[in-house]
């Protein structure tokens, strides 16, 4: 590109509320055809609230958020938030721990009255080597949080987290502009599913369950098949995955981590602002030549 190209699109980028780091990224966006979008406070709210608390063990469901709410403070986690604002919104206070320990992808553990306390998925209780409970709850399309103590499971919780308003539109004009759009969540299949089906992705382009370490694997084996690759995310998770796509894209709600590593961050938040950003690059590239 000429540079005149280059400073055109900048200038024309921050005009719109992209933060675009570099002079080259913008004529990068005109070759992308696979837009990869994190889930959990991507695509969806990124606040989860509890909807139901259930205790299969002979302490009451109270006593299974407040032991839970004690563990999730060792963690800044989007579950961990909206754990904590039901503990409070229910007046329980929280209780004193200590050792707390995060393990990215499974869940938080903690001591409590010499008891260790491990909150998480069903993935961090096989790997803790706990029993999940039988039959497993259903809760379709909700994220299932786990509470066992001393390698029991006592009880669970279900939360949901809906979409953003604009998520569902934009989703829809990046496949009319002729872009592969994929879900990339680390989240169970389920949830993955029903937001998938929200937005009219197809199951190929579903990518659930994925550990944060794994996230980069599926953006490498996608620019392996040839595709140019854009991944947007929030999360420190989502890190690599933005250093290792094409064009990494953050949102100015994110993880410092995450907009460190981005191309470009959208600063309204709005992920309307990136079909904005494909349509002026392929509009300044494809005109100057
Ligand atoms: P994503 O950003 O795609 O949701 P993460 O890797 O951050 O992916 O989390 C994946 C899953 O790991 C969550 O859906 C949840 O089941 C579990 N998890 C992560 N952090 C926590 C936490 N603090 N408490 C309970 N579960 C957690
Ligand atoms: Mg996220």
């Amino acid at each position: 590109a000429t540079p005149t190209a280059i400073l055109v699109g900048s200038g024309m980028g921050a005009e719109r509320g992209l933060l675009i780091k570099g002079g080259d990224i913008l004529e990068r966006v005109h070759q992308l055809n696979t837009i990869v979008f994190d889930k959990t406070g991507t695509l969806t709210t990124g606040s989860p609230t509890v909807t139901d608390c259930i205790s299969i063990s002979e302490l009451s469901p109270q006593e299974i958020l407040q032991l839970s709410a004690t563990v999730e403070q060792g963690s800044n986690h989007p579950i961990s938030q909206g754990i904590l604002t039901a503990a409070k919104q229910q007046n329980l206070p929280l209780l004193t721990a200590s050792d707390f320990q995060t393990k990215p992808g499974l869940g938080v553990s903690a001591i409590i009255d010499n008891q260790i306390i491990f909150v998480g998925n069903l993935a961090g209780l096989i790997e803790s080597n706990i029993i999940p409970p039988q039959p497993l709850p259903e809760f379709l399309g909700k994220t299932i949080v786990y509470i066992a103590i001393d390698g029991k499971v006592m009880g669970l919780m279900a939360m949901s987290d809906p979409l953003k308003s604009d998520s569902k539109l934009t989703v829809e004009q990046l496949k009319n502009m002729g872009l592969r759009v994929i879900l990339l969540t680390g989240d169970r299949q389920s949830v993955a599913e029903a937001i998938a089906s929200e937005l009219n992705l197809q199951s190929e382009d579903i990518f659930a369950e994925v550990r944060p370490e794994g996230k980069v694997n599926v953006i490498q084996t996608l620019q392996q098949q040839g595709e140019v690759v854009a991944m947007v995310g929030d999360g420190i998770n989502d890190a690599p995955a933005l250093a290792q796509a094409d064009i990494g894209i953050g949102l100015q709600t994110g993880t410092d981590v995450a907009n460190e590593t981005a191309d470009i961050v959208l600063m309204r938040n709005s992920l309307m602002d990136i079909v904005d950003s494909i349509q002026l690059s392929r509009a300044t590239f494809n005109k100057i030549r």
